[in-house]
Formats: C-alpha cells, structure tokens, sequence
C-alpha cells in the first residue's frame, strides 16, 4: 500500500490556469474528498491521477514510483465516473470482468471474482441482464464492481452518486464508506457535495479556483476553516460572516458589544464568523449580543431560521427550534456563544 504523493502540480488549458502548483499527499489507505465548488479544478486533478490528461508542471509519485509518466493502464488504479460509462451491449457479468478479460485472466479466476465482488455488492441476481434493464442505483453497483474486481492500488471516483435520487444517494453514501471500511483501498473521490464529503472522508481537501484551501478531518474544516472560503464554503446554512471591529480590547458588530477576546496583534477591523447553528435569540437589550429586526422566517423541519437585520446590507441567520417563533418586523437580539466565534483577517482571509 502506498501513499498518493503529488508536487508541484500545475494544469492549463491554453491561457485558463486549471490547477496552480498544488501540493497534496493522500495517506495510503484513506478515504479523501476532493470538496470544492464548480469548475475549481477537482476533476481535472482526478484525471491527472488517472493517467487521462498530461500536468504542464509537476509530479505525481505513487509511493516512491514516479507515474505521470505511465499511461493509464500501467498506473493500477480503476475509477468509477458519473456516467458509470457501462458497455450497453454486455451483460452485468462481463460488464464487471471486462478489464480482467482484456488483461486475459482465464475464465474460471474471472467467474470467481465477478461472483465475489457481485456477492459484496448484493448484484449476483443481476449478472444476465444488460445495463438498460437496471435501475441507476444498480448500474451503480455495476460501475462499483468494475472498478473493485480489478484490485486496484487506488480507486479515483469522479461524482458517483450524482445521478441517483436523493434517498438512494442518501444510502449509497453509507455503503461506499462500509465498502472502504472493508476494502481498505485508497481512494480519491471528487464531489462538491459536502454532505457526501463530511460523512465519507478520513480526509476533506477543499478547493477553489485550482488552489487547495485547507487539507483536514471533516471535523477539523467544519470546526476549524482555515481560511474565509472554507468557513463560507462548509456548512449549512452557511457560516454568518459579518465586519467586526476591536478598540480597547472590546469587539463589537454594528456598535453591539460581545464578550470575544481577540488574538493579540489581530487588524482593528475583522470578520467574524459565526454559524447558524450558534446563535441564540435574545430579547434586544440583553449584555452580549447583537440586537436587530426579523427580517425573514422559514419553517426546515424541526428547525426554524431567523433571518435577521442588523443594519442596512447587513443580515444575520440563526437555527433555532422550530417552537421558537418569530414574526417578520419583530425587535429582537442574537446572542452568539463566545466559544464559537471565528474571526477572519480581511486582508489576506486567513483565521486569526
Ligand atoms: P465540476 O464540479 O463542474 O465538474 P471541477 O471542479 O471538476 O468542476 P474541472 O472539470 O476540473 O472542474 O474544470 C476546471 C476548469 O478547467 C474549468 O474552467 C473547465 O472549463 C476547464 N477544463 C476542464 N477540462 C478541459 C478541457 N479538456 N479543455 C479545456 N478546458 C477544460
């Protein structure tokens, strides 16, 4: 087992600079997200792993063995695409053996392996029909088996579940996580669904426009974001992030004053960050917190949101309680818990 180094690594596509001397090590054995927004670059970087496209710039070593100079085939890995990409002509079975077939595995090992992996996926019943008589979460399992009877070193997965219902999805997430659990084969999976990334991963690398942002536990980039687009980008609804400023070792927003103690040589004027999830409601008035107006309310199941305006432009969401009720135009006050404010340099972004 060996670990995914990557150094170095640039990509353009004529003048449009995909990736940006990106850094990344993923531990052998581990389940990492590649988690970003649209276009950042995550495929592109799966594809660079997979053998697909050729880096302008860098490295990528599996191990001590150097591989962006190997084509696809050498590199021992199987990915598993959005579009599962399944031979439409071929039933479930050889669907599954098709790479040992090429790779002219004999009959009797290529049975036996379609019919253990097709066992752990729960498809054995399957193995006759051809891909259009299967439900997508089935084709799924197929795309799955393909990629795990092979036996690779590392499974690249580029959005697998997104064309499933969400309920299936739902399901599928826990399997794949089971599945890796048991397996214990590396895997780089690409979504910029961060539900999908937070319940699967040993480790999250969240990403914008080609650059890496941060590199944590889901827990680390939930709790603690590095940078203000990890803190706006995980998390829903979104973290609150609002101007502060600190005078005289006192912080306040919009004049409220809040008990925060701020990092020493931290810029007299902030952002801070604060989830939903964190704010209590207050009457206005109250020591510590920030007073407003209603501004919206919406009923999510068991939890309300309340939408509040602190001062023209500048809004705050609390998550309360669906019994906690509030009424558009109400005079009311958030009161955030001290312990977790994030507090952002609005410079550079980074956390203070
Ligand atoms: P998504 O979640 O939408 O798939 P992504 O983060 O995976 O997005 P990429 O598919 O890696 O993003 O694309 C990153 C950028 O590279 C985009 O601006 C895209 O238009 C560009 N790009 C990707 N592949 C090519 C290509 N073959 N030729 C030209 N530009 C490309």
């Amino acid at each position: 087992m060996t670990d995914v180094v990557i150094s170095g690594l640039s990509k353009s596509f004529g003048s449009n600079r995909v990736l940006q001397s990106l850094d990344l090590r993923v531990p052998s054995r581990q389940f990492v997200t590649l988690l970003g927004p649209s276009g950042c670059g995550k495929t592109t970087l799966l594809r660079l792993i997979a053998g697909l496209e050729k880096s302008s710039q860098g490295e990528i070593r599996f191990g001590e063995k150097r591989v962006d100079t190997l084509a696809p085939g050498d590199r021992n890995i199987a990915m598993v695409f959005q579009s599962y990409a399944l031979y439409p002509t071929m039933s479930v079975a050889r669907n599954i053996g098709y790479g040992l077939e090429v790779r002219r595995i004999g009959k009797p090992e290529r049975t036996a392996r379609i019919g253990a992996v097709a066992k752990v996926l729960e498809i054995l019943h399957l193995l006759a029909r051809k891909p259009k008589a299967l439900s997508g979460g089935q084709r799924q399992r197929v795309a799955l088996g393909r990629a795990m009877v092979r036996k690779p070193d590392i499974f690249l997965m580029d959005e697998p579940l997104s064309n499933l219902d969400a309920k299936l999805r739902a399901a599928m997430r826990g399997e794949l996580r089971r599945f890796h659990l048991d397996l214990g084969t590396t895997t780089i999976y690409v979504t910029h669904d961060q539900l999908e990334a937070m319940t699967m991963s040993d480790l999250v690398v969240v990403m914008n426009e080609g650059v890496v942002q941060q590199i944590g536990t889901p827990e680390e980039v939930y709790a603690r974001p590095a940078n203000l687009f990890v803190a706006g980008f995980i998390g829903t609804p979104p973290m609150n992030l609002v101007p502060a400023r600190h005078e005289g070792g006192v912080l306040s927003v919009a004049g409220a004053k809040l008990p925060v103690a701020v990092p020493p040589g931290a810029p007299a004027e902030l952002i801070l960050g604060i989830r939903p999830q964190d704010l209590g409601v207050a009457r206005p008035g109250d020591a510590g917190t920030i007073p407003g107006k209603v501004w919206m309310v919406e009923l999510i199941g068991s939890e309300r949101l309340i939408e509040m305006e602190v001062a023209p432009k500048l809004r705050l969401t609390a998550e309360v309680r669906a019994r906690q009720r509030a009424a558009i135009d109400d005079a009311i006050a958030f009161r955030p818990d001290p312990a977790q404010i994030h507090l952002f340099d609005p410079a550079t972004g980074a956390s203070l």
